[in-house]
């Protein structure tokens, strides 16, 4: 077994601790990664603090933009050797049966993913763990290749808020000739407006924060609305063709940002927050609006992402913390003060 020093959670909404645990020795088909760097999603901490309800196993090492060094690989290893630059996101295994599976859809799989933390292995050998921790042990298929020309704590990110972004975008045909707004301006928010502008449509932030004003513009945002203003929702009604959702709590008024699209226009739900969000079908029923949602990616467009930043040189605005800054990383995410990505350096475990 492989010793792996992390932090986690021992129990529901506790703060985070080292904590000491086993990884499996490769089997054929698995990778070994000397873990770098792991960015530090939203999504962590409603896992951490069970918000989604799913009964997730304690302890737990939270972690899913991973970016590492290829330290060991199983005999039977055929896409990756030792000393490769490879990242890990979401998930780490899936049925490999389903329509969906076959379709390079695993983020939809039939049976469901296992997910980097917090699952059960598909051969009940024990629970996965994420990221916040200096090892993992990952089938092949489910590791990604970081391009050359970016570094690895600027990869992280990618795993998570880049495909999750670069995903809808893609899908929903973002590009040129197309207006598309962004509704919150944090780790996933930035990403989405940094890859819609290289996708060549033309992209607006919805934010109440008036300080990120100059940011998102200089993120390469066409426009800039604060959605606290006074007639900030009136003044901009049938905009949009398309709306990404990131923002991470449910006390908005949807029918306002429906309003912003224009006939035929979608709004994809991404931010996953803890209650449910309130929706009268009148703001879709007008302007025959479309509401959807979208979970990260397949593993073939996770690469296809990888390849299409570091062809575009695109990388999210990272602020790199050691590992005993997790809590109040933790905190000052709750309260939108991160510009616009925290990652732990691992080797400050
Ligand atoms: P984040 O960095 O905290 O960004 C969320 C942004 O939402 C904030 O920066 C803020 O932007 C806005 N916001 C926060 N509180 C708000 C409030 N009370 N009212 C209005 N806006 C508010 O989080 P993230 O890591 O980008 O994740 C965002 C959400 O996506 C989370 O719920 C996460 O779980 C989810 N997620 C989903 C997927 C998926 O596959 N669907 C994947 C990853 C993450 P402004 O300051 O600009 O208003
Ligand atoms: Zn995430
Ligand atoms: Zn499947």
């Amino acid at each position: 077994m492989l010793k792996t020093k992390s932090i986690a959670a021992l129990k529901p909404k506790a703060p985070l601790e080292a904590y000491s645990f086993e990884r499996r020795n490769p089997k054929a088909k698995d990778v070994v990664i000397d873990i770098k760097f792991c960015g530090i999603c939203h999504s962590d901490i409603h896992m951490v603090r069970d918000e989604w309800g799913m009964g997730s196993p304690f302890p737990m090492v939270p972690g899913h933009e991973i970016a590492g060094i290829v330290s060991q690989v199983g005999t039977g290893v055929t896409k990756y050797k030792i000393g490769d630059r490879v990242g890990v996101g979401c998930m780490v295994d899936s049925c490999r049966e389903c329509s969906h599976c076959k379709s390079d859809l695993e983020n939809y799989c039939v049976k469901g993913n296992t997910m980097t933390y917090g699952s059960i292995e598909k051969d009940g050998s024990g629970i996965t763990q994420g990221g916040y921790s200096d090892k993992i042990v990952v089938n092949e298929d489910f590791v990604l290749k970081i391009p050359d020309n970016l570094p690895l704590d600027k990869a992280a990110p990618l795993l998570c808020a880049g495909i999750t972004t670069y995903s809808p975008l893609r899908h929903w045909k973002a590009g040129p000739g197309k207006k598309v707004a962004v509704m919150g301006l944090g780790g996933l928010g930035h990403m989405a407006v940094k890859i819609a502008s290289a996708m060549g449509a033309d992209v607006t932030v919805l934010s109440r924060s008036e300080s990120k004003r100059k940011d998102a513009l200089d993120l390469g945002a066409n426009n800039f609305i604060n959605t606290s203003e006074e007639n900030a929702f009136e003044k901009n009604a049938l905009s949009f063709d398309l709306i990404i959702n990131t923002i991470a709590v449910s006390d908005l008024d949807m029918s306002s940002y429906f309003s912003l699209l224009k006939l035929d226009g979608t709004l994809v739900s991404v931010g996953a927050p803890e209650n449910a969000l309130s929706i009268h079908p009148f703001s879709l029923i007008l302007m025959r609006r479309n509401y959807a949602g979208s979970a990260i990616g397949g593993i073939k467009e996770t690469q296809e992402m990888l390849d299409f930043c570091g062809e575009h040189n695109i990388t999210p605005e990272i602020e790199v913390i050691n590992a005993k800054k997790i809590n109040e990383a933790f905190e000052r995410i709750l309260t939108s003060d991160v510009r616009y990505r925290f990652v732990i350096d691992l080797a400050t475990l």
